[in-house]
């Protein structure tokens, strides 16, 4: 008999047993582990609840963004609009009440539209920085280039040296800068054409000539300043620049202010702005122009400056004096 074949202690009765209690461990193990099925589906169905309600939960946010975003969105349109009215017209009224140009009015709406913040409506910058620009310059000054060269200035405060321009003749052996030719011929035609008799005194002087003509009234008045009383030093004369005429009556060729009574000046003192002249040396302005009185003598400085100079009593000083 070998020890295989050793006899069971164990009785039937205990075998039944063993067998009845290894039957009662299946019944448990299949127990446990439909209770663990169970457990697992209900926490998947949990995990799946969880995950449907966080999706839920997350659209539901999403969509509430949504709302605010889109409210926020159209109750922000309507006061944006609102606020590019108010700094337009803000700008409407500064213009006007500092005398301010069109195109600081138009960049100061733009400025107002890139504004974020509504409270950051520049009310108290906005004037101060239309004032600063366009302090004391009327608004309807001319839109014009002041350093061309028809706004050329020459007085005793601007000498201009020896400036010589290119020049073509007019008539009497007169000659203008070409280039107000045509100007000043037109304006000497009508004036004929009117009826009435005109007389090209002098134009272009040259530095030479009004050399001459300085060092010849030194001589007879023994001093400088005497002499510079009646002929300017040489490039200090308008006449240098080619853009002044002196212009009499045939019949009253005197230049003095009796002039402004022929029929010719007033012809041409209602006329001459239309041509792009002006009368120069205004009565009443000789503390500016440091000139006298002198109704023969033109000047031109292009239609839409003299038209400006004519209509607002300036002299050419004043009206240089605004673009500074
Ligand atoms: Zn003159």
């Amino acid at each position: 008999m070998s020890q295989d074949q050793q006899p069971s202690y164990e009785s039937p009765r205990d075998e039944e047993g063993r067998k009845g209690r290894e039957r009662t461990g299946g019944d448990e193990r299949r127990r446990d582990e439909e209770r663990r099925k169970k457990n697992a589906a209900r926490k998947a169905a949990r995990e799946r609840q969880v995950r449907r309600q966080m999706m839920f939960i997350g659209g539901g946010t999403a969509l509430v963004l949504l709302i605010i975003i889109l409210v926020a969105f159209f109750l922000k349109k309507p006061s944006g609009d609102a606020r590019e009215d108010v700094v337009a017209d803000q700008t409407v009224e500064v213009s006007t009440e500092t005398g301010a140009t069109e195109e600081t009015g138009a960049a100061e709406v733009e400025d107002g539209m890139n504004t974020v913040d509504p409270v950051a409506i520049p009310e108290e910058t906005t004037p101060e920085m239309t004032a600063e620009t366009t302090s004391d310059r009327p608004a309807d000054l001319p839109d014009i280039d002041i350093t061309s060269w028809q706004y050329i200035l020459a007085n005793a405060d601007h000498p201009i040296g020896d400036y010589t321009p290119e020049t073509k003749l007019v008539e009497n052996d007169q000659y203008v800068d070409y280039r107000i030719y045509d100007a000043i011929t037109s304006f000497i035609a009508d004036c004929r054409a009117a009826g009435n008799s005109v007389y090209l005194s002098s134009a272009y002087r040259s530095y030479d000539t009004q050399d001459y003509l300085f060092k010849r009234k030194v001589e007879q008045y023994g001093s400088e300043e005497e002499a510079a009383k009646i002929v300017l030093p040489p490039g200090t004369s308008e006449h240098q620049t080619g853009l002044s005429a002196d212009i009499t009556e045939v019949y009253y060729e005197v230049k003095n202010r009796e002039l402004e009574n022929t029929d010719m000046y007033k012809w041409m003192a209602a006329h001459c702005q239309e041509y792009g002249f002006i009368v120069r040396y205004p009565d009443g302005k000789e503390d500016i122009t440091d000139i006298i009185y002198e109704p023969w003598h033109f000047r031109y400085v292009g239609v839409e400056a003299a038209t400006y100079i004519m209509e607002h009593d300036l002299t050419l000083e004043e009206f240089l004096a605004y673009y500074e």
